[in-house]
């Protein structure tokens, strides 16, 4: 059970010394009962009570990391069911399936394609986390050498133990999971997750098997384990995941307090698949295994899970500067912007696809978006004009002209007063509409 601030309080030495960073012990206690902050910050914390204060503050849904060749996902660690709350930490790791029994070089040109894939959507690349490999009866050890020929991503390894553990071996140093562990073969896998540090996927159709596996294995002293629900419709699913990390966040239950493998699959339908994905991505999946990758169905995914992962109280944001588009010269027109990442693109793209030189004012906004920012007071003509100076616009034009966005029309005058002897044009509303802004009226 969760313990309270007080509680924690209580156990703490109340001597207010504030070398934790906090001005009280009361308010460490808080923190520490809402899982921000580590114990160790308290330096003068006894012995007695950290053991007991240890397990109230570690965090509910346990890290664990999978890790290859400078690759790594971090799961778990997540302290809110809604991400308006807070925000989320750890992004889903997003897999792969291959089978053993595929022809090899099938197998590696699958592996090769969906480990090359890569996006560049707002200045962030987006890309494919892992393989997993299925054992289906052929021969593991050498699917495993043919995936490694073509890619280091961290790998998840599906089949029973004396077929992994065949393959485990040849494999560099990092950190697999190996699944399924079930009422059956637990032992089995517990000995070879052990044997090779690797985390354990544990299986079952409900929480109350699922529950009493987990108190075996962690007996058996593996920690690092990850719940893999039976369930795979999007209904089964949305009630395992959500029961599983309510069960952990709201009640402290230690033993579903683990990062959650999925698999949105088995079906010969690639959109079910890719519905079933998402809602995973949203509801607490922390590794989803697909069986198709396709660009048109794992784009999507990627955006999303780019979305739900970002924290809402930071947007995505470039960095405030006089970016060149196509080689502008000093006659070309200075377009001016925010620095929230969309906004960013949005203009950049249409400008740069046109053809057309211009350059672009990206101001300091606090990364909102043009009427956002000028609603907040973060956006207005004294902000735009100090960046004009900031970043030196003057030099490397010889026509003093800046465009502005059309939603902040009204700021033209008062640029005006700021920046003498600039010329100020009130573009269009939309990006979209730019390029034939500039076609027409500026050139
Ligand atoms: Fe209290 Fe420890 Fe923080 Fe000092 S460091 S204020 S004793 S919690």
């Amino acid at each position: 059970m969760a313990l309270t601030g007080i509680q924690i309080y209580k156990m703490l030495p109340q001597t207010n010394c504030k070398e934790c960073g906090f001005p009280t012990c009361l308010a460490f206690a808080m923190k520490l009962a809402a899982k921000q902050v580590e114990l160790s910050l308290c330096p003068y914390v006894s012995e007695e009570s950290k053991a007991k204060l240890s397990e109230a503050a570690a965090p509910p849904v346990r890290p664990i990391t999978l890790r290859s060749n400078g690759y790594s996902i971090p799961s778990g660690n997540e302290v809110v069911l809604f991400r308006h709350e807070k925000r989320f930490f750890s992004p889903a790791g997003i897999f792969l399936r291959v089978c053993d029994d595929e022809p090899l070089e099938t197998l590696k040109e699958k592996v090769k394609t969906a480990a090359e894939y890569c996006v560049d959507y707002v200045g962030i690349d987006l890309r494919l986390d892992g393989i997993a490999l299925q054992a289906n009866g052929g021969d593991f050890s050498l699917a495993l050498n043919a995936i490694r020929e073509v890619c280091h991503l961290p790998l998840i390894l599906i089949g029973d133990a004396p077929t992994l553990s065949s393959g485990i071996d040849q494999l560099e140093d990092g950190k697999l999971l190996l699944a399924h562990a079930t009422e059956e073969n637990w032992s089995e896998m517990a000995d070879l997750a052990k044997k090779s540090k690797s985390a354990l996927a544990v299986q079952a159709s409900n929480v109350d098997s699922m529950v009493s596996l987990v108190k075996k294995i962690t007996n058996a002293g593996i920690d690092d384990l990850v719940l893999s629900p039976t369930q795979n419709s999007l209904k089964g699913m949305l009630t395992a995941n959500t029961i599983a990390r309510r069960m952990a966040l709201k009640k402290n239950f230690r033993d579903l307090g683990y990062p959650i493998l999925n698999f949105p699959g088995n079906t010969a339908d690639p959109a079910q698949e890719t519905i079933v994905a998402a809602q995973a991505i949203g509801k607490y999946g922390s590794f989803i295994v697909l069986d198709h990758f396709r660009p048109e169905t794992i784009y999507p995914l990627l955006v999303l899970r780019q979305n739900i992962y970002t924290d809402p109280q930071k947007p995505i944001q470039v960095q405030p500067d006089l970016y060149e588009i196509n080689n502008p010269g000093p006659e070309d027109p200075v377009l001016v912007t925010t620095n929230f990442s969309i906004t960013y693109f949005s203009v950049a793209n249409e400008v740069e696809s046109a053809g057309l030189p211009a350059w672009l004012l990206v101001c300091d906004a606090e990364g909102m978006s043009v009427l956002t920012a000028w609603a907040a007071g973060k956006f207005d003509a004294e902000r735009i004009a100090k960046d004009v100076k900031r970043f030196h616009v003057q030099d490397k034009i010889s026509r003093r002209r800046l465009v502005l966005p059309g939603h902040v029309a009204v700021l033209s005058g008062e640029l005006e007063e700021e920046l003498p002897g600039w010329e100020v044009t009130v573009g269009p509303r939309e990006a979209v509409d730019i390029p034939s802004f500039l076609t027409q009226v500026v050139v």
